[in-house]
């Protein structure tokens, strides 16, 4: 295995953000899981498959394929070949993905598939789980947060950016809602790892957050 960075937190905490801006400087690869989580969501949805239906969700995750390519100097979701980048943002998925991920078939299969994509290469891998489950011996744990209003203010302006229109107050209720399912399910519940590093970036800019990030893998790299 090489050199693993898991960071994980709270909805909008800048994972995202961080995670890219480090990987681009200390040349790690970048695996969102969220973004996994959300396209076996969208598979769901748009098959019309209900979370009690496990046989129907197992032959959708035998046949999934989950691709992170760099295209037109951005980072972009292929399911199956197809471009869902901005679909997998969507209210509708918003709404369904926490429920999605308290299934266990879904969190056994994502956790080996993503153990699987980190092997022989040195990555910073984002979620929810990822210092306490998926991979319990990463070099380098941190876990963001932030105050939820900051954070629903980020996803609010993320999604302006990326011409997805949901209202702030619809945000900050789904923010809620998800940090509640995601920290409460039963199986790999979001919590920080004890030995991870714990950073609130309220007040912080998403730049000094990043080199908060660096100051701290450089440490452990040494
Ligand atoms: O990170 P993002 O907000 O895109 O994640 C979407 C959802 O996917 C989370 O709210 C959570 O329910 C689920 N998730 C998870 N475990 C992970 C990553 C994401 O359960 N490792």
């Amino acid at each position: 295995m090489g050199f693993v960075v898991a960071v994980d937190g709270t909805a909008g905490s800048g994972k995202g953000s961080i995670t890219k801006i480090v990987a681009e400087r200390l040349n790690l690869k970048t695996i969102d899981t969220g973004a996994m989580y959300r396209c076996v969501t969208l598979a769901m949805l748009e098959q019309n498959v209900k979370l009690e239906e496990t046989e129907k969700i197992m032959e959708i995750l035998k046949n999934i394929k989950i691709e992170f390519v760099d295209e037109d100097k951005e980072k972009k979701v292929k399911l199956n070949g197809r471009d869902v980048t901005l679909k997998i943002r969507s209210k509708e998925v918003n709404e369904f993905v926490s429920p999605v991920s308290t299934v266990r078939v879904v969190r056994e299969y994502l956790a080996n598939m993503q153990r699987e994509m980190a092997k022989s290469i040195d990555v910073i891998m984002e979620g929810r789980d990822i210092g306490t489950n998926v991979f319990p011996n990463a070099d380098v744990k941190i876990y963001l947060d932030a105050t939820v209003e900051e954070r629903a203010k980020r996803r609010f302006r993320q999604n302006k950016e990326n011409g997805i229109d949901i209202p702030f107050e619809e945000i900050l209720k789904n923010v809620k809602e998800r940090d509640y399912i995601d920290s409460h399910r039963e199986i790999a519940p979001l919590t920080k790892a004890p030995d991870a590093v714990y950073i609130d970036s309220t007040g912080m800019t998403i730049e000094e957050e990043a080199e908060e990030v660096i100051k701290i893998i450089n440490e452990k790299r040494k």
